[in-house]
C-alpha cells in the first residue's frame, strides 16, 4: 500500500497551484490574517504558463481610458479572451484590475516599464486599447516573495488531487508529495480551498509535433487538475464543449502572438487580414484574435502558408519586439532562432493553428469566486464564466482569497478530513498503479486519450453518432487504464494521476457537446449545420449527480 502520512497538514485556506492565481490568492488570504498553504506540483518560482514571463496585462485605468467603463467592457467581451463571460463577473475584474497592477508595480513587476502606462497590441484602428505592455520577466519569483513575506508556507512538489467534502462543504483535500522517489500521501484538513491549476493541456494531439506531447503553447503540466477536482466533487462547470484553439509560430509552440510586431501575410507578402498593411506596436496585427482560423483556413485552400512579416518594422520597434519577448517568457525561441540564423528583420515566420485547449471553459464560480461546492472556490485559467489570462488570474484570485480567507474565519476547528472514506479509496487506486508489475505506462494511456478527443470531440466535425461512439470508446479507454497502468515512480504517478484528469475533462466535453444541438465557434455539429439564435447566451453546465454526469441548462449573465 502507498504511505500514507499519519499527520495531516492543517491550514484555514488551502490554494491548490502556485500560478498567478493560486499566489495572489494566497497573498490576499495571507493579508486577512488566517493560515494559508499553496501546495504546487512544480516550483512557484517557475511553474504554469506564466512561469517565464508575460508582456499583456488586460485592464481598466480611468485615467487612460476615460470614466466610462463600458467601452472598456465591450472590447474586452470582443477581444481573443471574450465570449464566454458573465458580464457581472467582467465588470467586477474591469473595476479590480487597476488596484492589481498598482500591487505589481510596487512590488517590483514593472507595469510602465517605459515610465507611462502604456496600451500596446491585440487591438483595432481606432478603437480602445485594453493591453497594458509590462515587463513580467520576473513576475513568479516576485510573488513567491510577496506570499513568502505575509507568512503564506509553500509546499512545492506537491500536486493535489481531490478535494475531501461532507455534506456539501470542503473540509479537506488529498494530495501525492512527489518530493522523493516513492510517493507518500498526504492528507490536509482545511476549511477553504482555492483551485487555481490553470489550462489544460495534453489533451488533444500537439498540433506542431504529434507524439511530443509536452510541445503545448501553454503550460503542459496544467492538466485540467481544477475542472477534475470539481467534477469529482460534484460542483457545477460551464462552457465546456466549447473548443479554443490558439496559434504561433509552426512546429514550435509558442504564446505570445501579440508581442510580434508585424503583419500576417501570404506567401506573395500580401496583407491576410484587413486592419493593418504596414506593421504597428500600438495595434499589433488582430487578425488571429478575430479570424482565430486563419492559418489553418489559408494552409487548407493552398493559398498559404501564412505568415508574420517584420521585415517592414522599424529597427526600433523590431528592438523593442524583441525586449518584449523576453519578458514574454519567450527566451528559448529566441535562442533557437539565434542558433539557427532566423533574423525576423530578413525572415518571414511560418504560424499555425495549435491543438484545442481549455482556458476559460470550467468552474462555474460566483463575484466571490465560490463554485457550487461551498468552501471551494476557483480563479484563472480554469473557470468557466469568466477569463481574462494572466488578469483575470491576479484579479479572481484576489477575490477568491479574501472569500475563502472570510470563511475560514467564521469556522471554528477543523474537520477529521482523514478519517473520510475518500482518503482509502484513493490511496488503493494509486497503490493499484504502483504495486502493478506489469502494463503500459500513463504515456499510452494520453496518447490513446488524445486520439479519441481528435477524432470524435474534435474541431473539424462531431456529430450525435461520432459522440457516442467516442464515448463509448472513452469509457473503455478509462476502465482500461484504471487497470492496467504502471507507475514506477511518484513522477509516474504524477503523469498517471495528471491523464485520469484530463479524462475527467474529457468525460465533461463529450456529455455537454451532444448536449448542444447547434453550431457554434469550434464546435461544429455536422448534424445541426447553423447557429440557433434562440441558444445564444444560454449555457450547459455539468455536474455529478449518484456519479452520474447531469447537463442543465442557464443563462448567460
Ligand atoms: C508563453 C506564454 C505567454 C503568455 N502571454 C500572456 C500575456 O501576455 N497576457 C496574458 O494575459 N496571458 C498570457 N498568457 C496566458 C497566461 O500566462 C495564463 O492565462 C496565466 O498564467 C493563468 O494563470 P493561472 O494562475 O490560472 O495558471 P498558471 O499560472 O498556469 O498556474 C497554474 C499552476 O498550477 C500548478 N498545478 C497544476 N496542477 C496542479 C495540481 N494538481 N496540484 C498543484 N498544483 C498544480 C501548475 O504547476 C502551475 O504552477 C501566456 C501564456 C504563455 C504560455
Amino acid at each position: 500500500m502507498i504511505e500514507i502520512d499519519k499527520t495531516p497538514i492543517e491550514t484555514d485556506v488551502l490554494v491548490v497551484g502556485g500560478g498567478i492565481a493560486g499566489l495572489m490568492a494566497a497573498i490576499n488570504a495571507a493579508e486577512q490574517g488566517v493560515s494559508v498553504l499553496v501546495a504546487e506540483k512544480a516550483n512557484t518560482k517557475r511553474s504554469g504558463s506564466g512561469a517565464t514571463g508575460n508582456d499583456h496585462f488586460l485592464c481598466y485605468i480611468p485615467d487612460v481610458h476615460g470614466n466610462d467603463i463600458e467601452p472598456i467592457l465591450k472590447e474586452t467581451q470582443n477581444s481573443l479572451i471574450g465570449g464566454y463571460h458573465d458580464s457581472t463577473h467582467t465588470i467586477k475584474f474591469l473595476e479590480q484590475s487597476f488596484d492589481r497592477v498598482r500591487d505589481w508595480d510596487a512590488w517590483g513587476i514593472s507595469m510602465r516599464p517605459r515610465g507611462k502606462w502604456e496600451f500596446m497590441g491585440h487591438a483595432f484602428p481606432g478603437r480602445p486599447r485594453i493591453w497594458l505592455k509590462y515587463a513580467g520577466h520576473n513576475q513568479k519569483e516576485v510573488l513567491t516573495r510577496e506570499a513568502k513575506r505575509r507568512g503564506v508556507i509553500i509546499e512545492n512538489h506537491l500536486p493535489i488531487t481531490d478535494v475531501i467534502t461532507s455534506e456539501g462543504e470542503v473540509i479537506g483535500a488529498i494530495g501525492l508529495s512527489i518530493r522523493q522517489e516513492e510517493p507518500v500521501l498526504k492528507v490536509c484538513r482545511t476549511k477553504s480551498v482555492i483551485l487555481t491549476t490553470g489550462s489544460a493541456s495534453r489533451l488533444y494531439p500537439a498540433a506542431p509535433s504529434p507524439g511530443w506531447l509536452f510541445n503545448t503553447a501553454f503550460c503542459p503540466s496544467c492538466t485540467g487538475a481544477a475542472q477534475a477536482i470539481a467534477y469529482r466533487a460534484d460542483a457545477k462547470l460551464v462552457n465546456m464543449e466549447f473548443p479554443n484553439r490558439h496559434a504561433g509560430p509552426k512546429f514550435l509552440a509558442r504564446c505570445g502572438k501579440s508581442s510580434w510586431i508585424g503583419v500576417y501575410k501570404d506567401p506573395h507578402r500580401k496583407p491576410i487580414g484587413p486592419f493593418v498593411t504596414k506593421p504597428t506596436k500600438e495595434l499589433g496585427d488582430i487578425t488571429s484574435d478575430v479570424w482565430n482560423s486563419v492559418f489553418t483556413d489559408m494552409h487548407r485552400s493552398g493559398r498559404g502558408p501564412a505568415y508574420i512579416d517584420c521585415t517592414e518594422t522599424a529597427e526600433e520597434d523590431i528592438e523593442y519586439m524583441l525586449w518584449g519577448m523576453e519578458n514574454e517568457g519567450l527566451t528559448a525561441m529566441l535562442n533557437y532562432m539565434e542558433e539557427e540564423g532566423i533574423d525576423v528583420r530578413k525572415h518571414m515566420v511560418e504560424f499555425m493553428q495549435y491543438e484545442p485547449h481549455l482556458i476559460g471553459r470550467g468552474i462555474d464560480i460566483d463575484l466571490n469566486a465560490e463554485s457550487s461546492v461551498r468552501g471551494l472556490y476557483a480563479a484563472g485559467d480554469p473557470v468557466g464564466n469568466f477569463r481574462a489570462d494572466i488578469a483575470g488570474a491576479a484579479t479572481f484570485g484576489w477575490i477568491a482569497g479574501q472569500s475563502a480567507a472570510n470563511r475560514a474565519k467564521g469556522l471554528t476547528g477543523f474537520q477529521k478530513a482523514e478519517q473520510n472514506p475518500l482518503v482509502n479509496e484513493r490511496a488503493c487506486l494509486y497503490s493499484g498503479f504502483v504495486e502493478r508489475q506489469y502494463g503500459p505506462s500513463w504515456k499510452e494511456a494520453n496518447l490513446a486519450l488524445q486520439q479519441i478527443m481528435k477524432d470524435y470531440a474534435g474541431t473539424v466535425v462531431r456529430s450525435e453518432t461520432l459522440l457516442k461512439a467516442g464515448l463509448k470508446y472513452f469509457g473503455d479507454l478509462k476502465e482500461k487504464a484504471l487497470n492496467t497502468v504502471v507507475a514506477s515512480d511518484s513522477h509516474d504517478l504524477m503523469r498517471t494521476m495528471e491523464v485520469l484528469d484530463l479524462m475527467e475533462c474529457g468525460e465533461m466535453i463529450f456529455v455537454t457537446a451532444l448536449e448542444r444541438r447547434e453550431t457554434r465557434g469550434l464546435h461544429i455539429r455536422s448534424d445541426f449545420p447553423f447557429t440557433n439564435p434562440l441558444l445564444q447566451d444560454k449555457w450547459i453546465t455539468v455536474r455529478k449527480e449518484d456519479g452520474e454526469p447531469k447537463v442543465e441548462w442557464r443563462d448567460k449573465k
